[in-house]
């Protein structure tokens, strides 16, 4: 993924304490590589590439202390201000209702999208909105729509499948303008692909209703589609605000990164599934730290805290309390909070752990994970999963393959037995046990 290209790029500088112009060509040259790769417009890819040489450069970061810091510290900086800096938050009219269009091509997630929006300023701002069924297209779109209100408990109008467009946004905002609706959110109809139909609908429809916020809804997963979408539907309609669907998904990442560049308005939300609660606003830095694999903390720990991952965490517990955790699971483990970011984040985590003291100094250098895995890929499938057969001889030529010495191998399954130990006492309601094998 993008991430590991990043960062793959950027290790080449790491602990240089002189960075050289011809080092520093070359991590371009792969962080170029690697954001074409991700699908980043190429003329943003230029750009990004030039500015970040130039602020590398310019400010003598070569030669001052920690260049590869100061250059990763560019490179984010650069990503943020490429995604727009900060936050946006929606258009608001100065009286109610506020009128919010949605639109995209089909399967986008327009009618998803209404509805969490809908939820959103439910909760967060007590409004009222009202939902518009204006997808006549297709007699399951205004079910889909009725469905979501349902669900969120919000009023949705709609007048059948026989009726203009034009007609039910212009009677939908007359029924909220009615009704005191803080809010009135139209979906709208997409399209495979965008066509004069579809734009001149559109069209009519902002031209009767004025709204105060046209969201252009577009897929992550469409990579570069979704950034020509962008510019398709930006050029023709003129839309006021991005929103990233299904993010959750395996995406390059490039799409958030070139959408901003492209059209000059910004990602206001992102979709990351296909709950009702699956939507957020879309931080650039954040966006950004989560690219270059910094670790995007504040998302996740907000995120964490509303749902932790249920599943994994009941099969993990599960493992633990059999006394059945292994070198394999200990290796996910390990991947899981290499891309979550600091142990001690990670910990704090963990439910009914964020306050622990036994916490404060646990931490751990990314170089020690590394020799870990190193250690747990020279073992055998047997030894991983019956780490109970480890014997000296085999400890002995786990070293070698591992190119590290027998002690520190000796040493992490040591570490590692101590902690099966504590996790299964732990699971079984001894904290205090824990807590002091922690200070130990
Ligand atoms: P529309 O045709 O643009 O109205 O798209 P829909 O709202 O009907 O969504 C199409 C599909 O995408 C549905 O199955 C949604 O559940 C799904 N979907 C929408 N947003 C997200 C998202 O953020 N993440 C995931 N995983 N799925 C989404
Ligand atoms: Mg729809």
């Amino acid at each position: 993924g993008l991430t590991e290209r990043l960062q793959n790029a950027m290790r080449n500088l790491r602990g240089k304490g002189k960075v050289s112009e011809s080092d520093l060509r070359a991590t371009m040259r792969e962080i170029r590589l690697a954001l074409l790769e991700a699908d980043v417009n190429f003329t943003v890819v230029r750009k990004f590439v030039k500015t970040v040489e130039e602020r590398a450069k310019g400010a003598k970061v070569l030669e001052g202390l920690n260049p590869s810091q100061q250059i990763v510290k560019i490179v984010d900086e650069e990503l943020t201000q490429m995604m727009g800096e900060s936050a946006v938050p929606l258009n608001k009219s100065p009286k109610i209702p506020t009128v919010i269009m949605m639109v995209g091509l089909q399967g986008a997630g327009k009618t998803t999208t209404a509805g969490k929006i809908a939820l959103k300023l439910k909760k967060e701002e007590n409004a009222r909105p009202l939902l518009v069924a204006d997808d006549v297209y297709r007699p399951a779109a205004i079910e889909q729509l009725e469905t979501v209100g349902k669900q969120i408990d919000v009023p949705v109008f709609q007048m059948g499948t026989d009726t203009d467009p034009v007609e039910i946004a212009k009677q939908g905002l007359a029924k909220a303008q009615a009704d005191h609706n803080d809010y009135v959110i139209i979906d709208t109809a997409g399209r495979l692909q965008i066509d004069t139909d579809l734009m001149d609908e559109l069209k009519n429809i902002k031209a009767e209703i004025n709204p105060d916020e046209i969201l252009l809804v577009v897929d992550a997963m469409t990579g570069q589609n979704a950034v020509a979408t962008a510019e398709g539907f930006n050029d023709a309609l003129g839309i006021t605000g991005v929103v990233l669907t299904k993010l959750d998904g395996d995406t390059r990442g490039g799409a958030a990164l070139s959408i901003r560049a492209v059209t000059d308005k910004p990602i206001k939300f992102v979709g990351q599934g296909e709950k009702m609660s699956d939507l957020d606003i879309f931080y650039p830095d954040r966006m950004a730290s989560r690219i270059l694999g910094m670790g995007d903390m504040l998302s996740l720990i907000e995120k964490t805290q509303q749902e932790y991952d249920e599943k994994q965490a009941a099969e993990l517990s599960a493992k633990i309390k059999e006394n059945s955790f292994d070198f394999n699971d200990f290796l996910d483990q390990l991947a899981q909070i290499q891309k979550m970011g600091p142990l001690d984040e990670l910990m704090k985590m963990i439910p009914g752990m964020a306050n622990n003291p036994a916490l404060a100094n646990v931490n751990m250098d990314p170089k020690d994970m590394e020799h870990i895995k190193a250690i747990i890929y020279s073992m055998t499938e047997q030894e991983r999963t019956e780490p109970d057969v480890i014997n000296p001889s085999r400890r002995r030529r786990i070293s070698r393959g591992s190119g590290r010495p027998i002690q520190e191998v000796n040493r992490m399954i040591k570490q590692f037995n101590q902690m099966k130990t504590m996790m299964n006492k732990m699971s079984n309601g001894n904290m205090s046990e824990m807590e002091n094998m922690m200070k130990a």
